[in-house]
């Protein structure tokens, strides 16, 4: 047939119709909507028994993609007329994301945090990498057992050192000699932070970035050079400490980085001698603190001197296979990054 006749232009138009009808039965994950109208996917096209769709899955997992490629060929397959689909899948192109750790003040477990938060990841099978900037206290190297290993260079770029746990790493505690960066000035300090997040990094996609207490000149550079995929932001239970992290806060939500939510760290203590438990920096302060602020809590890290001795001696607890403190603080990081993998997929 040359030009298509009548009959056969009102027949497509109806199996185009029963097309789009067939996909926009198949819901978005995120909206709950309908491909169509949650606007993840066009019109479909149908020719010579063949119908094609396009469809959006920016953000979501190569198991939630390969589940709607297969739901959407099969719902146009359905279609009487219809005798092969075909399926393209796009998606936006996501850069390397940062989760920086903030904290109103030192001391209160950030690194501990974050380098026990990466190699928990690791362990989700998650492509993540760490930047230690935290200048005042650069103590990553420690914390993930590769002291006195010196970073190599390609050119003008770093190689990461890969830690024990599968975590690359870099670190200002590896450009300078020790105690000699508190003596950087500020801009110095952003720079050498700017060299270890240009670093050759590789496949991560995710750097956890221990950022110094406070807000100075690094996280304003951080902040306008990098923006932040979001910020987390630690405080221990005090008053005096949640006053700090509050100002933390008010900086990044200033500087529109999205606050991913607070965790309680050295919260409650339990007697290794007697089991009795105390709370001796009070109860519960950063979870109300979260609430009246109007951010997630995430969780609690209890007080634990086998943290404090395995951190010393380059052994996170995030390692142990049954890690039930820093992995669901990992497993909420990795869910709020990735919205879109909801439990029925
Ligand atoms: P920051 O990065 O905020 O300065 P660190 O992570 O360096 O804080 O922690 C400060 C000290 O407290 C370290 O000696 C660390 O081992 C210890 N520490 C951190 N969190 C805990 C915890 N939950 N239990 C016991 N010791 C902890």
């Amino acid at each position: 047939m040359l030009f298509p006749g009548p009959t056969y232009i009102w027949l497509a138009m109806t199996i185009s119709d029963s097309l789009s009808k067939a996909l926009d039965a198949i819901l978005d994950p995120i909206s709950g909507k309908g491909l169509i109208a949650s606007g993840r996917a066009g019109e479909p096209s149908f020719s010579d028994g063949t119908a094609s769709a396009v469809i959006d899955v920016t953000g979501f997992s190569a198991h939630v993609r390969e589940t709607l490629e297969a739901a959407a060929k099969e719902a146009m397959l359905s279609v009487s007329g219809v005798t092969a689909a075909r399926v393209a899948l796009t998606a936006e192109k996501r850069g390397r994301r940062i989760i920086a750790v903030g904290s109103g003040k030192g001391g209160v477990g950030k690194s501990t945090l974050s380098a026990n938060l990466a190699v928990a990841l690791r362990r989700m099978g998650k492509k993540v990498g760490l930047v230690d900037a935290d200048i005042y206290g650069p103590s990553q190297s420690r914390l993930l057992g590769t002291e006195g290993v010196r970073p190599t260079a390609q050119g003008q770029k770093m190689d990461p050192v890969i830690s024990p746990f599968g975590v690359p790493m870099l670190s200002m505690g590896q450009l300078v000699k020790p105690g000699q960066a508190i003596a950087w000035r500020g801009p110095m300090a952003a720079n050498a932070m700017s060299q270890l997040i240009d670093a050759e990094w590789g496949d991560v996609d995710l750097l956890i970035l221990d950022l110094p207490p406070g807000t100075g000149d690094v996280q304003l550079t951080m902040v306008q050079k990098y923006k932040p995929a979001g910020a987390l932001i630690v405080s221990t239970p005090q008053d005096l400490a949640l006053i700090d992290a509050t100002r933390a806060i008010d900086f990044f939500r200033q500087a529109s980085v999205p606050i991913v939510g607070m965790v309680e760290n050295m919260a409650g203590y339990a007697c290794p001698h007697c089991g009795e438990h105390s709370d001796p920096f009070g109860h519960g302060g950063a979870q109300a603190a979260a609430k009246s602020i109007g951010i997630d809590f995430l969780g609690r890290v209890p007080l634990d001197i086998a943290i404090r001795s395995r951190s010393d001696s380059g052994s996170p607890p995030a390692a142990d296979a049954d890690d039930a403190v820093f992995r669901p603080l990992a497993e909420k990081l990795a869910a709020w990054l990735n919205p879109a993998k909801p439990a029925a997929f």
